[in-house]
């Protein structure tokens, strides 16, 4: 077994529980815009609706089709004209105060604390590195209390490039001092987060919360954090 070093940890979707605090977040926003007032939907239906959309639309930002200001101001617009309200009717501010209130949220996935108190009394040098957007991310830390375990925090708004690109993974080997060899990257994501990190020379654990079947290899797979432990 390699001797690691330097942990690389994925934020969205591999701590932070991105799918628990939007929906949160979400209902929050349903119930200050009245949008059952339109009668036109549920909150469930809004709720599944804007994740499709804004599901489609990282996917475009991912692969530079989008920017992010389009990201944010087509979001809601794009939910909300699908459901039936006019276009004229959309609130103009909501994607700014899902942007405001989201990164507030504080739900991480089980066993994250625990995890990083036990690595971080391994010795282990902790590190994220996150496609997110700088102001937000940093938000979701200090809510999640999660700022304290990490020595580095490398956004791709900060270094230029985005996970998968090995650049991202450079800038991040350059910025902590660690080399590929030394280095575990651990994230939900099998394109940005296993591929990239592969393709950098760097070993992968791949977080399959849900179990979903794929072909791809990868160093290490687990379901649950704490499996972490059997192997650091
Ligand atoms: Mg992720």
């Amino acid at each position: 077994m390699k001797a690691y070093r330097h942990l690389f940890f994925d934020l969205d979707h591999t701590l932070w529980d991105f799918e628990t605090n939007a929906h949160e977040t979400l209902e929050q926003l349903f119930a200050e815009y009245d949008l059952g007032r339109h009668g036109l939907f549920s909150f469930a239906e809004f709720s599944t609706r804007y994740r499709d959309v804004n599901h489609a639309l990282w996917r475009l930002y991912q692969s530079n089709k989008v920017t992010q200001q389009q990201l944010r101001e087509v979001r809601f617009v794009r939910t909300l004209t699908r459901l039936g309200v006019a276009e004229a009717d959309v609130p103009t501010d909501m994607s700014a105060r899902f942007t405001d209130i989201l990164p507030y949220k504080a739900a991480v996935f089980p066993h994250t604390h625990d995890v990083l108190d036990y690595l971080q009394g391994k010795g282990y040098h902790l590190h994220l590195i996150t496609n997110g957007f700088e102001d937000v991310q940093h938000i979701k830390l200090q809510s999640s209390d999660l700022k304290r375990y990490f020595e580095e925090v490398i956004t791709s708004e900060h270094s230029g490039h985005l996970k998968p690109d090995p650049r991202m993974f450079a800038h991040a080997l350059a910025r902590t001092g660690a080399t590929a060899a030394e280095s575990l990257m651990v994230g939900d994501n099998l394109e940005c987060d296993v591929l990239g990190a592969y393709n950098s020379g760097i070993d992968q654990v791949y977080f399959n919360p849900d179990k979903r079947r794929h072909f791809a290899e990868t160093t290490y797979e687990i379901s649950s954090l704490a499996e972490l432990r059997d192997f650091l």
